[in-house]
């Protein structure tokens, strides 16, 4: 058994978890969790289908994308998953896809501004977007290095889908199905045309100091 097989075990079964709960399809999206203690991490396997996905299938990279680990071909956004693990010591998992109703606000172009308590406690001040860049590009890895640094927790890439983060894997699931209820719910807010309320600025700050803090704890495991 390899020293990674936690890892990947823990990738295969969110992708199976979110294929069953219908977040994921086929081969779109995908998943990473960051190896503890190495500068390393374990992520699916490219245009696979997550139905047949075994733990031996999932890939371990270093931060340069240089494959230590699994024999097939890592996820086309490796790129953008090391890019975040490097900016952002507080992120330990991420989830990338391309669910239906956040990947509407991607075709509008409409950022999430704070609507909910829980939204900004857990996903950040709001849910930005991230301009337009072709999948698997460095264009698209340095438009998302340049939107993270504001430490929010879930993006929007425009037309084409979600980037959700989590300083462990249960964390990120709960991320992105947090960001797909704000997304229906706003769309449908949308559609009625009135006046659409945000919670007022003091109480979205005291939400998001709380996720500041999480953050540091979760940054300071790198240090250990
Ligand atoms: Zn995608």
């Amino acid at each position: 058994m390899s020293d990674f097989h936690n890892y990947k075990q823990e990738v295969v079964d969110t992708c199976h978890a979110l294929l069953n709960r219908g977040y994921l399809k086929a081969t779109e999206g995908n998943i990473s969790s960051r190896v503890k203690g190495h500068k390393f991490f374990a992520i699916t396997p490219s245009n696979y289908d997550y139905a047949k996905m075994q733990v031996d299938d999932i890939c371990v990279l270093d931060y340069e994308t240089n494959q230590i680990d699994g024999k097939m071909k890592p996820s086309i956004e490796s790129g953008m998953h090391a890019a975040v693990y490097q900016n952002r010591t507080d992120v330990h998992c991420i989830i990338h896809t391309h669910q239906p109703y956040a990947s509407a606000l991607a075709l509008i172009k409409m950022p999430i501004p704070a609507l909910f308590d829980e939204q900004v406690r857990f996903l950040g001040r709001g849910v930005d977007i991230i301009s337009y860049s072709p999948s698997g590009t460095s264009f698209l890895k340095n438009a998302v290095k340049a939107k993270i640094k504001n430490n929010n927790n879930a993006y929007i890439l425009q037309n084409h889908g979600v980037l959700v983060f989590g300083g462990t894997m249960e964390q990120a699931v709960h991320n992105m199905a947090l960001l797909e209820k704000c997304a229906l719910t706003y769309l449908l807010a949308i559609v009625s045309e009135k006046r659409i309320s945000k919670i007022p600025l003091p109480i979205r700050e005291i939400a998001f100091a709380k996720l500041r803090a999480d953050e540091k704890k979760f940054a300071e495991l790198n240090q250990r």
